[in-house]
């Protein structure tokens, strides 16, 4: 069970508050808990913490981050059963979904305590000429100092995760919002921290809404903007004054199956259906546009509705239950509105397509005209549209013919699809014979036009977290 309440984070110390957050449960609707809410003081008070932290952040040696992290993936293993349940409840998430996502969170912890004593210069060569004779160059990274973060509803312990572990990898104090409609899962990883010895001012968890983020936006006095969520990132982006700033934003993403796969569709249905479905599609790299070669369209059509209709839609708490509900009534109302949009405009719905509540159904479509909002948004929902080509050049055309690029998919065994895919396809990065939702935390990770500026994975986040410093030494 959830606590009755939690408390916020504020220089490593949990502290309570006269205002109150509730959480409801995302399945049924009801009040689950409640979170203290910080003021404006407690987030200046934040502020100016993580500032004296620096230093001594600095100090706090690799080998000591690395107990601190190794000290959290101990403790959130040891959590795993709770963990899932916080999520199961806060966000609606599957409970099997949930769990991966707790092994996942210990992972980038691990991966995060690995990197921290792996943090590495350079020696540079500087006599390119006689006059340079005796000249040395040495590199180091050094912490870049207080960061802010900002993370969305969706992974509310691994995006958490992927902001936090680095930030101790690095030696940077950071100040984190996660999202309003999922806070216990960051407090539950505040809880844990706060076990630690990690120097005071090292931390603060900040449950706000976005209206009062403000500060973590456009304080100078933070070095690094690190935001995952929707498109209001850019916003932020111009808002954050001279600080660094990381987006990891949404996408549409694609996914090829090639003429050849005929023999090979019962691997690639399961993966579809799990690439777009899982946790009601949710996902910045869900399945959204499937494009098949004609030669195996209709096989492949025919046994994906088939698969989709056996999915089972439920109580996120049952060990079956496949699709859960979506965050809210009006992100589901959304995603329906566009459904009917594009039925309307001659797209054809293959399966389910209706909705009650929170609830939408895994939905299949066709014939799906482009310029509807369901191919050319973000759905980050229970949906994929199905398209045929011909060639795989037009394949590579239409998965490009998009604003976003974070992943995408393309299941081939020719090689040549591959390498091809791999550099034509405008993407931060490419799947071959999986799905574009595949990740691993340890991977370069993040997108490139809408979808957002920069990559996260563990070790690219701390390259962000730090800064080189050069050292030229004139000797012998
Ligand atoms: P969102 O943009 O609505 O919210 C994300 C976070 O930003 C929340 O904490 C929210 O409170 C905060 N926020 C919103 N407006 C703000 C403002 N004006 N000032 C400061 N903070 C503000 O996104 P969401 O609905 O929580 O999450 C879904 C989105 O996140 C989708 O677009 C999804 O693709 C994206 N996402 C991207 C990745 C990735 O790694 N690329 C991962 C997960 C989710």
């Amino acid at each position: 069970m959830l606590d009755k309440t939690y408390p916020y984070y504020l220089a490593n110390r949990a502290q309570t508050s006269k205002a109150w957050l509730e959480v409801r449960d995302k399945y049924s609707g009801r009040p689950a808990t409640r979170v203290a809410v910080p003021d404006a003081r407690a987030t200046e008070r934040a502020i100016r913490a993580a500032v004296g932290a620096a230093a001594p952040m600095r100090a706090f040696k690799p080998w000591a981050r690395q107990a601190v992290l190794q000290h959290c993936a101990q403790r959130f293993a040891e959590r795993r059963d709770e963990l899932a349940l916080a999520l199961c409840i806060e966000a609606g998430k599957p409970i099997k979904d949930a769990a991966g996502e707790v092994t996942r969170l210990v992972e980038t912890f691990r991966i995060a305590a690995e990197e921290a004593v792996r943090i590495n210069g350079q020696t540079l060569n500087l006599e390119i000429a006689p006059r340079l004779d005796g000249y040395h160059g040495y590199t180091k990274r050094v912490p870049l100092g207080p960061v802010s973060f900002i993370t969305p509803f969706n992974f509310p312990l691994n995006l958490v995760a992927h902001k936090v572990a680095p930030a101790i990898a690095a030696g940077c104090p950071f100040v984190l919002k996660p999202s309003e409609k999922t806070p216990i899962g960051a407090l539950i990883i505040g809880q844990v921290l706060a076990e630690t010895d990690l120097p005071r001012g090292a931390f603060s968890i900040l449950p706000l809404d976005g209206a009062h983020a403000a500060p973590l936006v456009e304080d100078e006095r933070f070095r690094l903007l690190s935001f995952t969520g929707g498109q209001v990132g850019w916003e932020l982006k111009a808002r954050a004054g001279r600080k660094k700033v990381t987006l990891e934003l949404g996408g549409n993403a694609a996914c090829i199956v090639d003429a050849d796969q005929g023999p090979k569709l019962g691997r690639v249905v399961e993966r579809l259906v799990f690439g777009a479905f899982y946790q009601s599609g949710q996902s910045c790299i869900s399945v959204q546009r499937i494009y098949a070669h004609r030669a195996v369209y209709d096989a492949l059509k025919r046994r994906l509705v088939a698969a989709v209709k056996a999915l089972k839609a439920g109580d996120p708490r049952k060990k079956d239950t496949f699709l859960g509900p979506m965050i809210d009534e009006a992100a589901a109302a959304r995603l329906h509105g566009w459904i009917e949009e594009a039925r309307k405009a001659g797209g054809k719905v293959l399966c389910g397509g209706r909705r009650t509540g929170n609830m939408l159904e895994a939905t299949l479509m066709e014939d799906v005209p482009d310029d509807a909002r369901v191919n050319r948004l973000e759905a980050f929902g229970p949906f994929a549209l199905l398209a045929p080509f011909d060639d795989i050049d037009e394949a590579f055309r239409r998965v490009n013919d998009s604003d976003y690029g974070l992943q995408a998919g393309i299941f081939t065994d020719s090689l040549d699809h591959a390498m091809r895919a791999w550099d034509v396809l405008e993407q931060g990065g490419v799947i071959v014979n999986d799905i574009p939702s595949f990740r691993v935390d340890n991977m370069p990770y993040g997108g490139v036009k809408r979808s957002g500026l920069g990559r996260e994975g563990v070790r690219c986040a701390i390259e962000d977290m730090t800064e080189l410093r050069l050292m030229v030494v004139r000797g012998p």
